[in-house]
C-alpha cells in the first residue's frame, strides 16, 4: 500500500494488524565503518569495488544515510519457537532497505542490527561484531558449498557499544555494535504466513501468498485453490532439499523455528548454527537446546516437516480442504527417504543401486558414532579409499582420539570397510572419477566454529585479516589449497564444544 502523505513513520514496539510490514527509519550510529565487503554480491547488485569505498555506501549501508526515493520497512511475522506457538515476532532488527533488479534478477536488500523496529519486544534491535561476523563469514561460506542461502553484502561497525551482558559482579559488558547487509530474493518466511492465518485475516494472507506467488513462483500461474497447493508442495521441495544440503556438509542451524524458515528454501537467520565435527546426530551448538536438543543434527530433516505442517496450516484457510496439503506432507517423507539416501551414497561414492545401500549407510552411522570421528576428514579421506587400501590407514586422521584406537574400534570399522568393499565392486567408475564426484560433494574446508570463533577474537582487537582470510578460503571450499592445509585439521582441544550461542 502507498504510505499517506500525511503519516508519520515511527518505530514504537506495539502488535500490528492487517499489515505484512511497517515503515521503519534505521538508527544513526556513532562511528560507522565498513570491515568486510563481498566482490560478488556487489557484482550481483551491478555496484562497483569503487562504489564500496565511498562516503554513500558507508552510510547508506550502516543505515545512516537511506537512499532517496526508497522508504525501508521491517516485517510483520509470527511463528512457533522451540514447538510452541509464539505469536508476533517480525524483523525485530533487520531493516529492508530497497530492492535492486539487476542481470534480471531481483534482490531485496537488509540491514541486520540497525536499531529498533515496531516488533523488537524488549530487545534492542541492535548486533554485535560476534554475531555479525558469524553470519556474514558462513552465509557466503554455504553459498559457495552449493547450499541454498542468503548472502551477504558487507559487515561494518556501528561504532556503538551494545550491552549483551551483565557480568557476576553486576557490572555491564559491552560489546562492539555490528550491522550486516544481508541480500535475497526475498526474506518471506513461514511465519509470515502463520501471523496472518492465526488472526484469520484471509484477505492480508491472500494478498501475500498471491505476492509471493507472483514474484517467486510465477511458474505456477495465477492465483487459485490449485496454485496454492502446487505452492506449498514446491515450498516443500525446496526446503527439503535444503536441509539435505545441510546434512550433506554438516551444518546445524541450531533454531529451526518456523520463524527462520524462508519461504523461497534458503538457509536463513545465522544465529548459533554450528558445524558438525565429530559425526553426532544428537549434537546441538545452541546452548539453550541442549535438553531437549529439538534441533539437533538427526532430527533436522524431521523438523523441517514439522514446520511445514504449520505452513500447511496457515494455507489450508485459503485451500479449504486438507486433503492436498496431507498428500503433500506424506510425499514430503517419501521424498526424504529417497533424497537422503542418495545423497549420503554420492559421499561414499555410490552411484548405482543395490537393494542393500540403506542398510550400508546406516551402518556408516553407527560406526562413525563408535569413536568421535570428524565429518569432514572422514568423508573428504574416504575418497582416497581403494581396493587395496587399509581402511584404518586411510581414515585414522578423523579420529578425535588417536593414541589408543583400540579393538573395538578397529573391529567396528573393519567390518564396515568390509561391506562397503563388497559394494564398492559393483560400481563401474573408476578410482579416479569416484574419487572426483566424491571430491565435489564432500567439502575440504568449512566455516568450523572454532575458524570463527578465531577470526572473532582478533576483531575484538580490531585486527580483521582473518575475516578475510576465511572468506576467501571458503570460497573454494571444495579444492586443494595446499597454502591452506592448516584448516584441514581436526578442532584443537581448546575449543571443543566451547563455541555456543551468540546474539
Ligand atoms: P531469532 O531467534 O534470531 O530467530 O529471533 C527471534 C525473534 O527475536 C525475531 O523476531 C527477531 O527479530 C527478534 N530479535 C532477536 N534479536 C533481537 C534484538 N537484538 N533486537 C530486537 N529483536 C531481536
Ligand atoms: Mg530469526
Ligand atoms: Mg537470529
Amino acid at each position: 500500500k502507498e504510505l499517506p502523505a500525511d503519516s508519520v513513520i515511527d518505530n514504537h514496539r506495539r502488535q500490528v494488524n492487517a499489515a505484512c510490514f511497517s515503515y521503519v527509519i534505521p538508527k544513526k550510529t556513532a562511528k560507522p565503518e565498513i570491515l568486510h565487503v563481498s566482490t560478488e554480491m556487489l557484482e550481483a547488485l551491478g555496484l562497483t569495488e569503487e562504489d564500496s569505498t565511498s562516503e554513500e555506501f558507508k552510510l547508506i549501508f550502516t543505515g545512516n544515510a537511506v537512499l532517496e526515493g526508497t522508504k525501508p520497512f521491517a516485517m510483520c511475522y509470527g511463528g512457533h519457537q522451540f514447538g510452541n506457538w509464539a505469536g508476533q515476532l517480525g524483523d525485530g532488527r533487520a531493516i529492508n532497505l530497497f530492492e535492486v533488479v539487476h542481470d534480471e534478477k531481483r534482490w531485496a536488500v537488509q540491514l541486520k542490527g540497525a536499531g529498533e523496529t515496531p516488533y523488537s519486544r524488549s530487545a534492542d534491535g541492535l548486533a554485535v561484531l560476534r554475531s555479525s561476523i558469524r553470519e556474514y563469514l558462513c552465509s557466503e561460506a554455504m553459498f559457495h558449498l552449493g547450499v541454498p542461502t542468503t548472502r551477504a553484502l558487507s559487515l561494518a561497525l556501528s561504532g556503538d557499544s551494545v550491552l549483551r551482558d551483565v557480568l557476576y559482579d553486576g557490572h555491564p559488558a559491552y560489546e562492539k555494535g555490528a550491522i550486516v547487509t544481508r541480500v535475497a530474493p526475498s526474506f518471506i518466511r513461514f511465519g509470515n504466513f502463520e501471523i496472518l492465518a492465526s488472526k484469520k485475516d484471509v484477505p492480508t494472507l491472500k494478498a501475500l501468498t498471491d505476492y509471493t506467488i507472483h514474484h517467486f513462483y510465477s511458474h505456477l500461474g495465477t492465483p487459485s485453490k490449485d496454485t496454492y497447493l502446487k505452492f506449498f508442495e514446491e515450498v516443500s521441495e525446496r526446503s527439503l532439499e535444503m536441509v539435505i544440503h545441510w546434512q550433506r556438509v554438516g551444518f546445524v542451524h541450531g533454531v529451526m523455528n518456523t520463524d527462520n524458515m524462508s519461504i523461497l528454501g534458503l538457509t536463513i537467520d545465522y544465529g548459533p548454527y554450528g558445524w558438525l565435527e565429530g559425526y553426532d546426530f544428537g549434537w546441538t551448538p545452541n546452548t539453550t537446546d541442549r535438553e531437549h536438543k529439538r534441533y539437533r543434527f538427526g532430527s533436522q530433516v524431521d523438523i523441517v516437516g514439522w514446520n511445514l505442517y504449520q505452513l500447511a496450516n496457515a494455507l489450508y484457510l485459503l485451500i479449504g480442504e486438507a486433503e492436498g496439503l496431507e498428500n503433500a506432507l506424506a510425499n514430503f517423507r517419501t521424498m526424504y527417504d529417497t533424497q537422503y539416501l542418495e545423497m549420503m551414497k554420492s559421499k561414499i561414492g555410490l552411484f548405482t543401486e543395490d537393494k542393500k545401500d540403506k542398510e550400508l549407510i546406516v551402518a556408516l552411522q553407527k560406526v562413525l558414532h563408535v569413536t568421535e570421528t570428524d565429518m569432514t576428514i572422514f568423508f573428504r579421506k574416504l575418497s582416497d579409499f581403494t581396493l587395496t587400501s587399509h581402511p584404518i590407514q586411510c581414515i585414522k586422521d578423523a579420529f578425535y582420539i588417536t593414541d589408543e584406537i583400540d579393538g573395538v574400534v578397529t573391529e567396528k570399522w573393519q567390518e564396515w570397510f568390509d561391506f562397503y568393499t563388497t559394494r564398492l565392486q559393483k560400481e563401474t567408475l573408476s578410482d579416479k572419477d569416484r574419487k572426483v564426484k566424491m571430491d565435489a560433494v564432500n567439502p575440504k574446508y568449512v566455516l568450523r566454529n572454532y575458524m570463527a570463533q578465531l577470526a572473532i577474537n582478533a576483531a575484538e582487537k580490531e585486527e580483521y585479516t582473518l575475516i578475510d582470510e576465511l572468506f576467501q578460503l571458503l570460497k573454494k571450499p571444495y579444492d586443494e589449497q595446499p597454502e591452506n592445509e592448516k584448516w584441514f585439521a581436526k578442532r584443537p582441544d581448546w575449543a571443543r564444544h566451547k563455541v555456543g550461542c551468540s546474539m
